[in-house]
């Protein structure tokens, strides 16, 4: 059977890749294995076997697929254009679609019923919070790593939604709270909130909102992601700024354009913090600090770099906040978090977090910001003690505490 959802790629993007292999150099799965099948190229014939040569979307298909980490670094090296994320999210809608019901289900539940559920994420923070407490939870052997990457486990969620900060008259700049990031992230949020009320913002998180989808969307859950879509959208709708703090959210927000009606205007009206940092300090809203030697490392985050196009935001931010920016691995591979793939490709995903660690080791600063919460996860886990990892918006916001 070929593709049986409305979601399956579009032929005319399938057929734009001309085949040049100018994306396998940036692709990290390939770079790691050397493996024709784990490039992006190979990944279009795949599709292409599918779409136009009645090949069948099998485990084999699903698994070709599944190896890629949605980094979308060939689709900034990609002369024709292709649209790479776009196709690999629809192929992962087929290849959903096509397999068996528990395993489709139990996925089902993690990545989409659990993350829209305030409660459920509540409820599993505690337990997890509860585990971590009495010793337990190292000895659950995914999750205990994983939670290595936070600087601390909440023994109770406080979510941003619903709460407004600021000037009654000002600009609405309304703030995407998120599913994890709103549970476990919630310092990025007071500072983001912080920084824009300084900006001269009204800050409304509301409460109506929900998880922007992208994971359910890059896990091949293609009517849940647009069901979340439908939600922000009319959440979203009186907003004259919508602010994403984490990058992979804020790059599937201004994605939401596909979505049908009010979606483009919401995509055009969407801005990581960093872009919104950059533009209130050239217009005087926001203050530069004097200049120090402090280095401070960037890593950028590949929906930031490949998604949104607005990494060198950061740098900018960093600059303002007194620090002296220095990318790091510009232009270089994945960390390897990548939503949920840490969870179900740690081999890889580890690799690719050692050997972004070693890059930074290797220039010997202590300090470094991502504005992508995964991307910080997997730094702490990987760069281990020593090191701070922290949002840019931190920095920022506490350079504005201290300069008061
Ligand atoms: S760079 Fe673009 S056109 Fe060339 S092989 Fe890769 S996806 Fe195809
Ligand atoms: S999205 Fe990243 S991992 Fe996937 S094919 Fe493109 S470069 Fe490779």
């Amino acid at each position: 059977m070929s593709w049986v959802t409305k979601h399956s790629p579009n032929p005319m993007s399938l057929d734009s890749c001309v085949t040049c292999g100018l994306c396998l150099p940036v692709c990290p799965t390939f770079r790691i294995t050397g493996d024709e099948t784990a490039s992006p190229r190979g990944r279009l014939t795949a599709m292409s076997a599918v779409a136009f040569h009645g090949a069948p979307v099998d485990d084999r298909f699903a698994d070709i697929m599944s190896l890629c980490l949605q980094c979308r670094a060939c689709e900034t090296a990609c002369p024709s254009m292709v649209p790479f994320g776009e196709v690999m999210e629809a192929s992962r809608a087929e290849a959903e679609a096509q397999a068996p019901a528990p395993r489709s289900r139990l996925r089902r539940f993690t990545l989409v019923t659990a993350l829209r559920s305030r409660a459920l994420l509540r409820l599993a923070t505690f337990g997890a919070s509860l585990l971590s407490h009495i010793g337990l939870l190292r000895r659950f052997p995914v999750v205990g790593d994983q939670t290595r990457g936070l600087r601390r486990l909440p023994w109770r969620v406080r979510s941003a939604a619903g709460g407004s900060w600021g000037p009654q008259d000002g600009p609405v700049a309304m703030l995407l709270t998120g599913c994890v990031a709103d549970v476990w992230f919630s310092d990025i949020h007071t500072a983001t909130v912080e920084v824009l009320v300084a900006a001269g913002y009204r800050v409304v998180a509301p409460s109506k909102q929900t998880c922007c989808g992208a994971l359910a969307s890059h896990s091949g859950f293609a009517d849940d992601a647009a069901a979340m879509a439908k939600k922000n959208i009319a959440a979203f709708e009186s907003a004259d700024v919508v602010v994403a703090d984490v990058a992979g959210c804020g790059a599937h927000l201004k994605s939401y354009g596909r979505f049908g009606d009010g979606a483009s205007d919401l995509a055009a009206k969407v801005r990581d913090i960093n872009e919104v940092i950059v533009e209130a300090v050239r217009e005087g809203r926001l203050p530069s600090f004097p200049a120090t030697d402090i280095e401070v490392g960037i890593q950028d985050p590949c929906h930031l770099e490949h998604g949104q196009r607005a990494h060198t935001a950061v740098d900018v931010v960093i600059e303002a906040a007194g620090f002296k920016a220095v990318p790091i691995d510009r232009g270089g591979m994945c960390c390897g978090a990548a939503g949920v793939y840490q969870l179900e490709h740690q081999k890889m995903s580890a690799d690719l977090g050692q050997a972004k660690a070693e890059r930074i080791t290797r220039t010997g600063i202590k300090t470094v910001v991502s504005a992508n919460a995964g991307c910080e996860m997997q730094l702490r886990r990987y760069l281990g003690n020593g090191y701070s990892v922290q949002h840019p918006v931190e920095m920022y916001a506490r350079q504005m505490t201290e300069n008061r």
